[in-house]
Order: structure tokens, then sequence, then C-alpha cells
């Protein structure tokens, strides 16, 4: 039995893959297990933002590795109060609650928000909105395709319409104690809230005395050209979770409080085994400190860099996204574009019926453009 057989066996049946076994990355390569090589530009789902292997981020977490894995939050560990301070002090945030993915990055979200709201319970998101698989997050979700099969949804759930002020207006009622929403929403075909209506969003919130609960589980860490991508919106979060690309490959997800909510969960209230452990605090401390204003620029850059290649192109009806999370509406069906591309040696994602790119933060020009100039011939 080779791997993908023992995987189609063994393996729940959650997912439909590729027929692709990797065995082996450096920077934005890959290989499998047969030796093709791929130009990655998908990072596992924006998560590896320093691209595969990296050898100072490994050398990071190895050297906490041998140093201390694991603790339990029974006790304190250094990586997880200095990256919690370098959050916050990058952010101008108060205070950060660990976990170890980007649902529990909300689920944290969510229970503060309620426990906040002091009886207040509705969360209003937005149709189309990605917030995870857990039960909660899932209704979070603003995509009623993926509840059905898993009836009865909590309640205190409320969905508007993205960019339509007047909708969410009319959705707030005296049961809702905060807005959530995605900036950039990632799932659902990297669509773009307007500057206008994210800033009118957090004027109402502050008008009606709501939390703004903004999930950067994928827009964050450096992805979108600044360190968290409501910096580029003008706004204040009241919290804001996150996740993906945060320690660049290692599970970690981090819910980050503003002075208006930093205190709202006392002891008892919140907690994970797992969540903030050293070795993955340490990986990323190590991102954080690489994501200077250096590679920011450079995000931008490229991400300009891809917009200006691709609109030029026939095949490409309209370019969405920020930074270096990119949507392309295709003339082509995205699908067989990704199936193409993968053929020749490029990993392109899909987001609803758009082709993604989500590439490592740090991926080196002449590989750009030798994976844009495959992707512009399948396109
Ligand atoms: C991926 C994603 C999540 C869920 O993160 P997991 O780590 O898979 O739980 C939540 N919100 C957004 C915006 C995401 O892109």
């Amino acid at each position: 039995m080779n791997t993908q057989q023992r995987s189609e066996q063994f393996v729940a049946t959650t997912y439909a893959r590729f027929p692709v076994t990797f065995s082996r990355g450096k920077g934005s390569l890959l290989w499998d297990d047969a030796g093709k090589e791929y130009i990655d530009l998908g990072s596992g789902i924006a998560v590896n933002t320093l691209g595969h292997a990296d050898e100072a981020w490994a050398v990071a977490v190895h050297a906490q590795l041998l140093q201390v894995a694991h603790t339990s939050n029974l006790y304190y560990t250094a990586p997880q109060a200095e990256l919690a301070q370098a959050l916050c002090s990058r952010t101008g945030m108060r205070r950060v609650f660990f976990s170890n993915s980007g649902a529990e990055a909300n689920e944290c979200m969510i229970k503060t928000a309620r426990k906040w709201g002091a009886g207040r319970s509705t969360i209003v998101t937005l149709e189309g909105s990605f917030h995870g698989r857990t039960i909660a997050t899932l209704t979070a979700t603003g995509q009623p395709a993926m509840h059905g099969d898993f009836a009865p949804l909590p309640a205190g759930f409320k969905y508007a319409k993205p960019n339509d002020i007047a909708d969410l207006q009319a959705k707030l009622d005296n049961s809702c104690c905060a807005v959530m929403m995605e900036l950039v929403q990632g799932e659902s075909g990297v669509l773009q809230l307007n500057k206008d209506y994210v800033q009118a969003v957090a004027e109402l919130c502050k008008a009606n005395n709501l939390l703004l609960l903004i999930d950067e589980v994928q827009t964050g860490n450096g992805r979108c050209g600044s360190l968290y991508a409501w910096e580029q919106f003008g706004i204040t979060p009241d919290i804001v979770s996150t996740a993906k690309g945060l320690a660049a490959g290692l599970p970690l997800g981090a819910t980050l409080f503003a002075a208006s909510t930093c205190d709202v969960l006392g002891h008892g209230s919140h907690g994970s085994t797992f969540g903030g452990n050293p070795a993955c605090c340490a990986g990323a401390l190590h991102v954080l400190h690489r994501l200077d204003d250096g590679l920011l620029a450079d995000v931008q850059a490229k991400g300009e860099y891809i917009r200006a290649k691709l609109q030029a192109l026939p095949g490409v009806k309209s370019i969405s996204g920020m930074g270096l999370m990119i949507g392309i509406e295709t003339v082509k069906p995205a699908k067989d574009i990704v199936a193409e591309c993968l053929a020749q040696g490029v990993l392109v994602l899909t987001a609803k019926d758009k082709v993604r790119l989500l590439p490592a933060l740090n991926i080196p020009m002449e590989l750009l453009e030798k994976a844009l100039d495959v992707l512009a011939n399948c396109l």
C-alpha cells in the first residue's frame, strides 16, 4: 500500500485530495515523492508565511523544543509571555488568549463577546463569511449550504449582506452584542469589504454599544501587506482573531483584546491545554521578528506586480484581494486551471469559483515570475 492508498483507507473521508504526496520543501518549492518539483503559490492555505523548512525559523523552534515543548497553562513560559507582549506592542491591543487554530480563536472571540454582552448575546456576521468548522464558528459562518447536516445549531447568530450598511442596520436589535467579519472574505472568493463600509460598521458599533470583532485568521500576519489588515481600514477593533500564518506552519491561534475587552475573561472562564505552548510561540516570535517594514513593503510590491501582470491577460475577468491574498475571476473554470497548473508544477488554490493565490510572503521574484508564466499559460 502506498501513502495515498493508506490514507484513503484509514484517514476520515472529509477531504477530496489531489493525487500528490509531498515529501520535502524548501522556501517556495515543494517536491513530491517521485521527485517532481512544484512552485507553491498556496502556502498550505496561507500558513507557510516564510515558505517551507525556513532555516532560522526551524532553529528557533528547535532550540525551544530542546528547552521545553509543553508545560500546560498552569505555569508561565517565556515564549508565550514574550509573544503576547510583541503582539500587543505591534498592534496596540492589550491582552492575548492563545489557542491552536482559527476556529478556536473565533470561539474565544464569540465567548468573550457574549460574556461582555451580559445578556445581549446575538452576533451579526456577514453572508458568505467563513469563521471555522466547530459548531459555533460554523453557525457564525454565513453560508447556509454548510449548515444543513449539523442541526440543531446554537442560537444567537444573524447574517447581513456585505458592503450594505442599511442591511446591517436593519438586522440590529437589542439582543445584539457584536458584529463579526473578515475584511477580505477568503474562502468565499477573496471578496474585499469597502473601506467606507467598514468604517460605517465601526461607527454603527460605537453608536449602538456593540463590539467590533475582526476575523484575521487568513488576512493577518502580513498577508495583506500590513501586520493585520484592519490597520489599512482606519478602524480599531475590540477583538481580533488570528491563526493560519501566525507561527508559519505550527498550530497557533490568538485572540487579541483591545482595552474594551481585555479583562472580560476572568480566571476559569476559558482555557486550552495546548494553547500558547512554548514551541509554537517560539515559532511565532520568530515570524513577528521577520515581519518587519521591509518584508511588509515587499508583500505590497509583489501583490501589485501580480495584479499588473494578470490583469492584462485575456483569460482574466477581474482580480480582487489585498497584498499577497489574491482572487482571480477567470474565463475558464477555476478547477480546470488548478489541475493544469498542478500538472505543470505550480500549486494554486480555488476560493469558490475563483483561482486564489496565497504565496509565501518571502517568495523569491524569480520563482514568482516562473510560476506566473505557467499560470498565464493555463489561464
Ligand atoms: C481558515 C479560517 C478559519 C478557520 O481556521 P482553522 O484553523 O481551520 O480552524 C476561520 N476564519 C477564517 C477567515 C479562515 O480563513
